[in-house]
């Protein structure tokens, strides 16, 4: 399901419970950016969005990967042929690069720090946790965080699949609640508006998951 959530970022939210897909994000603008295109046999949902919006696949100049689950990064190269590829550096050479997952090697690789990509700019907070060092990336024009799947709506990351680390989640989690991001942009669930809503789920968070950790 295609929704707009802020001029110039709309959410392809993916709510089928018998597939497991996650939440891919687009960013309108020069360069069109999407985050976490999905699972490749899945990818049409996108398509049929984009369409919608009158972008052509060619039209998406970056595609970034939160981190390497299959999940998020399978369709990276289901867009233009120019459309260049960026993930974690650490992220990649720590899982990707084994070949094990079938990680289409990035035309990019990200540090943590600033990103420019165009007329769009991104703090990249390293968050290992949920996988040994996926990136969340903070957007601070629109105040929106792209969280992958280190914190959900009223949820955390799993921490048990292999490179997890429930203490490391932790942190993460802390260091994404002092952003005061507006947008709370999950890899997976809901989509949390509006600062009060944002700290809220962060305290939500720290009350119910924390003690798990
Ligand atoms: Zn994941």
């Amino acid at each position: 399901m295609l929704i707009k959530i802020a001029e110039n970022l709309y959410g392809f939210i993916w709510n089928d419970t018998r597939q497991n897909n996650c939440n891919t994000y687009l960013i309108t603008g020069r360069p069109n950016i999407i985050i976490d295109p999905g699972h490749r046999h899945l990818v049409q949902h996108v398509h049929r969005g984009l369409a919608s919006l009158r972008i052509a696949p060619e039209d998406i100049g970056v595609v970034i990967a939160t981190h390497c689950h299959p999940d998020h990064f399978e369709a990276a190269r289901s867009f233009g042929r120019t459309t260049l590829f960026g993930m974690g550096a650490k992220e990649y050479g720590l899982v990707g690069a084994s070949g094990y997952l079938s990680v289409p090697p990035p035309d990019f690789l990200i540090q943590e720090g600033e990103l420019v990509l165009g007329e769009t700019r991104f703090t990249v907070i390293e968050t290992p946790g949920h996988s040994p060092a996926s990136i969340c990336l903070f957007e601070p024009g629109m105040r929106a965080l792209f969280a992958g799947d280190v914190v959900f709506e009223n949820g955390i990351g799993r921490s048990d699949l292999p490179g997890g680390d429930g203490a490391a989640l932790k942190k993460s989690i802390q260091a994404l609640s002092r952003l005061n991001a507006a947008y709370l942009l999950s890899g997976h669930g809901t989509v949390v508006a509006g600062n009060d809503a944002v700290a809220a789920n962060f305290r939500v968070v720290e009350e119910s998951w924390f003690r798990y950790l």
